[in-house]
């Protein structure tokens, strides 16, 4: 079935290789994120027409921009069938270092951003008694490793926070499901976001040997879309086999 799903951080990497798969699958799909130039181009690549794509600058640290760019996907398509926290960044270091607006910018985007898009959405899928809202967590979330503490912190909050709502939706029988990804060391922007030079360094030798393209993860989110709505995977932990 042909589904309105919204997509944050859909301008590169995970996201933008969900948003490539959603749209040649003919779903109506909502693409947000601060680069909007980046946005416009998946919307010229993928010859979409505004009828079934739109774009919006989305930055998820701003309650008001994520309420508006809910507001936008109800008003354009008149309902929201899948929500898909994807935007996210990861500047790792080490304590010692004391980076600690990298912290903040990191507890914002990937924690704040996620719960602003939960209180944006669950309202309007309460309301038609159907919805799938999908957070982007890690393997990150279940360990973490020397400059990767702050970063895996978020990220098991993301299990948590979709952990406890998952339960709520079932006690209020809303027919809304949760579903968390984790994916493994996948190609994408992510690492220009670490401004360490070592933990670059050394983070980009073990992704050389190891990611896997985005698609992969992409794949993962649509099969998790497509499942009866009887039927949800709660986690999905997906990443190169030799990890
Ligand atoms: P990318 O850097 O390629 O994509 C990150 C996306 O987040 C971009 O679209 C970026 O868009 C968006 N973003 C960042 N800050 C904001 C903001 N303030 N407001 C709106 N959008 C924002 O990385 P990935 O595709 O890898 O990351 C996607 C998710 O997957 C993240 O949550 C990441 O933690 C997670 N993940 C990634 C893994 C990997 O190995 N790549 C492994 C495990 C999890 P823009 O800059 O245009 O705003």
């Amino acid at each position: 079935m042909q589904k309105v799903v919204v997509i944050t951080g859909a301008s590169s990497g995970i996201g933008k290789a969900t948003a490539n798969l959603l749209i040649s699958n003919k779903n109506k799909v909502v693409l947000a994120a601060r680069r909007k130039d980046k946005l416009d181009n998946i919307f010229l690549e993928n010859n979409s027409n505004s009828d079934d794509v739109i774009v919006t600058k989305t930055d998820v640290t701003s309650i008001k921009s994520v309420e508006d760019l809910a507001s936008l996907a109800l008003d354009k398509f008149g309902r929201i069938d899948v929500w898909i926290n994807c935007a996210g960044i990861m500047p790792l270091s080490n304590f010692i270092d004391g980076k600690s607006t990298e912290w903040d910018n990191m507890i914002d985007v990937n924690i704040r951003g996620t719960l602003y898009g939960i209180k944006s959405v669950l309202p309007i899928m309460r309301r038609q008694s159907y919805g799938h809202i999908i957070n982007i967590s890690s393997k990150a979330g279940h360990e973490s490793h020397p400059s990767g503490g702050v970063y895996s912190a978020t990220k098991a909050a993301i299990l948590m926070i979709s952990d406890a709502l998952r339960q709520e939706e079932i006690i209020a029988k809303s027919n809304v499901r949760v579903s968390v990804v984790s994916p493994g060391a996948v190609n994408t922007e992510l690492l220009k976001s670490i401004h360490d030079k070592d933990t670059h360094k050394f983070i980009k030798s073990i992704y050389n040997q190891t990611a896997i393209s985005p698609n992969r993860i992409a794949n993962g989110i649509l099969e998790i879309i497509n499942l009866p709505a009887d039927t949800n995977i709660n986690e999905m932990i997906v990443g190169p086999a030799n990890e």
